[in-house]
């Protein structure tokens, strides 16, 4: 059918997004979607509601995950699609993940307690769902305390890179993460790679030969951050290095606003296509789709 269109990067109450993963999948059927995937941070918890509900709205559910990774320049992140089972490597990695969360949350609380704006890890929790918590839900108890009045000041201020309350995260290499994710026989994708100040065009092209070198399968050219002119790079030096396209609006529910689901900051139209491409790839590694 011509003109039906996916969205490859979403997130739920798995992570920082607001909305259940069967409430995301619902309102994926009802945008009018074909295809939708969960890609909730560090989480594969919300695949299994999900998948559920893919077969009550009759619309296709990618199982998935993104990570990040640390590499050259700073940080990046990897969408994994077709996530399975998690393996008992992937299981390990995962409760590592967490770990390093918890450990660096409370040396954020403990940086913003000695700044006179203290929070319990309680307060942060209820910011959010499940099983993965970071500094979107700390920004969220934030506000709700009146120390900020928006999100975006709590990481303007305190949160972001080198702010005064931020703390590194321990991270995976690049060519760490994207083994994990290819030991678990996903489609590996470098996500939003023009959403970083310090990716020069140059330096995007350096990434993607040594990415590609470790298994990476595609570039995510088309993103709600991403301009005309950064999607045209992802497509040009995707080619150059025989990696196939995807695409997500990185939906995050409430916790950020002006993006909607399958359609990023009204910018977004992503082909069908581009999921039979992966998916033709997939069939001739002798993957299941
Ligand atoms: P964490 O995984 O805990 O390091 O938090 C990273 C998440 O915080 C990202 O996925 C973004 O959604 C959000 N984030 C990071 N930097 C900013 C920023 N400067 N303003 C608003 N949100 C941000
Ligand atoms: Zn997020
Ligand atoms: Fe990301
Ligand atoms: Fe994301």
């Amino acid at each position: 059918m011509p003109g039906r269109t996916i969205d490859l990067h979403t997130h739920s109450l798995a992570s920082d997004g607001s909305d259940r993963p069967a409430a995301l999948v619902r309102k994926a059927a009802a945008a009018g979607l074909a295809a939708v995937a969960l890609t909730d941070h560090d989480s594969l918890d919300g695949l299994a509601a999900a998948a559920a509900e893919a077969e009550l709205s009759g619309i296709e559910v990618i199982p998935g995950i993104e990570i990040a990774v640390r590499d050259d320049f700073g940080e990046l992140h990897l969408v994994g699609l077709w996530m399975p089972e998690p393996s008992p490597r992937m299981r390990q990695a995962l409760a590592e993940f967490k770990e390093n969360r918890a450990r660096r949350n409370q040396a954020m609380l403990e940086a913003l307690a000695r700044l006179g704006l203290p929070l319990r890890m309680e307060d942060v929790r209820r910011e959010g769902g499940v099983s993965i918590f970071g500094r979107p839900h700390l920004a969220l108890a934030m506000r709700r305390r009146g120390y900020v009045t928006t999100r975006r000041e709590a990481f303007d201020r305190y949160l972001g890179w080198g702010e005064k309350a931020y703390v590194p995260r321990e991270l995976l290499s690049a060519e760490e993460g994207i083994g994990l994710l290819k030991g678990e026989g996903a489609t590996v994708i470098l996500a939003h790679p023009c959403l970083y100040p310090f990716m020069t065009p140059p330096r995007l092209e350096a990434t993607l030969s040594r990415f590609s070198a470790a298994g990476l399968d595609a570039v995510e050219a088309y993103h709600s951050s991403h301009d005309a002119a950064g999607t045209r790079l992802c497509v040009e030096l995707a080619a150059r290095h025989s990696l196939l396209l995807s695409g997500g609006s990185d939906y995050h529910g409430l916790h950020k606003e002006g993006i909607v689901l399958g359609r990023g900051r009204g910018n977004l139209r992503i082909p069908y296509s581009l999921l039979e491409k992966l998916r033709e790839r997939r069939r001739e590694a002798g993957l299941w789709v």
